[in-house]
C-alpha cells in the first residue's frame, strides 16, 4: 500500500447476497449504482452474479451499459435517466429502462422504433415519496403503454415503487404506499398489462416487511454488509452482515506536541496536555468528512486513536497518545468490520453525523481499491 487502499472483501459480498436470498423467496436484484456503494462497479459485480444474483440495478444509464460491456449478462435495470439519453444504444444492449415520467416514455418509444427491438420497461408509481414515478398522470401513462404495446416498441417487464420510510416500519406511510402501489398493479392489469414482475422493496423493506417482497428485491447497503438503519433494525452483527470494505492509510507522520498547542484550520482543538499526533494521509477530497468529531479516528497500534481537529484536503491529524507506540509509516485502519477493534463505518456515520451509506459512496477516485476473495 502506498498512501492509502480500500480493501474490498468479496467473500463477504456474496456472503451477505447468500444471506439476503435466505430471507425471501424474491429474486435479488443487486443494486450497484455508484460505483457499487464505492466498492467498484465491475469486480462487485462479477462477483455477485457468479454467486447467484438474479438482477442488476444501477441510477444511471452509462453505469448499465458499463455492466453489459464487461460481460454481465442477467437482466440490467436502469432508473434514473434525464431526458436525451442514448435510449437506443440501452435497448440495443437488453438494458431495461425504469420509467418516471410520460415524457421519457415518448422518448424510450420513439428509441424504440429506431433499433427496431423491443424495449423493456419498468413503469414507476409515485406511492407518496414525490421524487421520480408517475401518480396523477398513470391513467394517461397505461394507455400510452398499451398503444405502444401492441406496436411491439415496449414490453413492461415490471412496475416498481420506492419506500420512503422502510428504515421506520412502524410508520403508517410505508402501508399507505403498499396500497397505494397495489391499486396501480391492480388498474394497470385491468388494462391489459399483466407485468411479470412488481418491485418496491429495499433493504430495509426485505428485513421488517415480508408483505412488501413481491418478486424483487432491490437490495443495496445490505450487500455491502451495512445496516440500512442502527437504531431500528440492528447493526451488521445482529443482522448477520458482513461489513465489505476496510479502508487503511499510512501515518505520513508521528510527532510529540506540547500541551497548549492547536491543531488543524480554525485551531479549533487546543491539547491539553503533552501527546503524540498522527498525521493520516487522507482527506475529505477523499471522502473523509470535514466535519467529524473525536467519536471516530484510526486504528493503530492495537489502539483507537480519535481525530483532533478539521479534517483538512489531503490529511487529518489523530490523537495517539503519550504512551503509543505508533511510528512514522505506520499503517492504520480508518474503519472495518470491527472486529479488530477499528471503528466501524456505523461510527464514522455516527461522528459525522449522517448515515453509513453516505461514508462508503464518498471515498473517492485518488484511494484505489484492492480486492481478496478469501
Ligand atoms: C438505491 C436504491 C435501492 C437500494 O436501497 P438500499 O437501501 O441500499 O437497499 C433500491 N431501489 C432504488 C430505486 C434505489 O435507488
Amino acid at each position: 500500500m502506498s498512501r492509502a487502499c480500500a480493501e474490498i472483501k468479496l467473500s463477504a459480498i456474496t456472503q451477505n447476497l447468500k444471506l439476503i436470498k435466505s430471507r425471501t423467496p424474491a429474486d435479488v436484484l443487486a443494486v450497484v449504482k455508484a460505483d457499487a456503494y464505492g466498492h467498484g462497479l465491475i469486480p462487485v459485480s462479477k462477483a455477485l452474479e457468479e454467486a447467484g444474483a438474479d438482477w442488476f440495478g444501477t441510477a444511471l444509464l452509462e453505469e448499465a451499459i458499463s455492466l453489459r460491456k464487461a460481460g454481465i449478462l442477467k437482466p440490467i435495470i436502469s432508473w434514473l435517466t434525464p431526458l436525451g439519453e442514448d435510449f437506443k444504444s440501452a435497448i440495443d444492449l437488453d438494458i431495461d429502462l425504469g420509467i418516471p415520467s410520460i415524457d421519457l416514455l415518448n422518448e424510450v418509444i420513439k428509441a424504440a422504433s429506431l433499433s427496431g427491438k423491443t424495449a423493456r420497461i419498468h413503469l414507476e408509481v409515485d406511492t407518496g415519496m414525490s421524487r421520480g414515478g408517475v401518480l396523477s398522470e398513470w391513467d394517461q401513462l397505461i394507455k400510452t403503454v398499451l398503444a405502444a404495446v401492441n406496436l411491439k416498441q415496449i414490453k413492461v417487464i415490471g412496475i416498481w415503487s420506492h419506500f420512503a420510510r422502510a428504515d421506520e416500519p412502524d410508520e403508517l406511510m410505508n402501508q399507505e404506499q403498499l396500497s397505494l402501489f397495489e391499486q396501480k398493479v391492480d388498474h394497470a392489469k385491468a388494462a391489459g398489462i399483466d407485468a411479470e414482475f412488481i418491485h418496491i422493496a429495499n433493504s430495509a423493506a426485505l428485513f421488517t416487511n415480508k408483505n412488501a417482497h413481491r418478486n424483487i428485491i432491490r437490495s443495496g447497503i445490505a450487500l455491502y454488509g451495512l445496516s440500512p438503519d442502527v437504531k431500528n433494525i440492528g447493526d451488521s452483527l445482529s443482522l448477520g452482515l458482513k461489513p465489505a470494505m476496510k479502508l487503511k492509510a499510512k501515518l505520513n507522520l508521528v510527532k510529540d506536541v506540547k500541551a497548549g498547542s492547536s491543531v488543524g484550520y480554525g485551531g479549533t482543538a487546543v491539547l491539553d496536555s503533552d501527546t503524540k499526533l498522527g498525521v493520516v494521509a487522507l482527506g475529505y477530497a477523499d471522502g473523509i468528512p470535514r466535519n467529524t468529531n473525536n467519536l471516530a479516528g484510526v486504528f493503530v497500534a492495537k489502539k483507537r486513536a480519535p481525530i483532533i481537529g478539521r479534517v483538512s484536503m489531503d490529511q487529518f491529524v489523530v490523537d495517539l497518545g503519550i504512551t503509543s507506540t505508533a511510528k512514522t509509516g505506520d499503517e492504520v485502519i480508518v474503519f472495518g468490520d470491527g472486529s479488530g477493534g477499528e471503528y466501524t463505518v456505523d461510527e464514522w456515520a455516527k461522528a459525522a453525523n449522517t448515515i453509513n451509506y453516505e461514508i462508503i459512496t464518498r471515498i473517492g477516485p485518488r484511494v484505489p481499491r484492492i480486492y481478496s476473495r478469501e
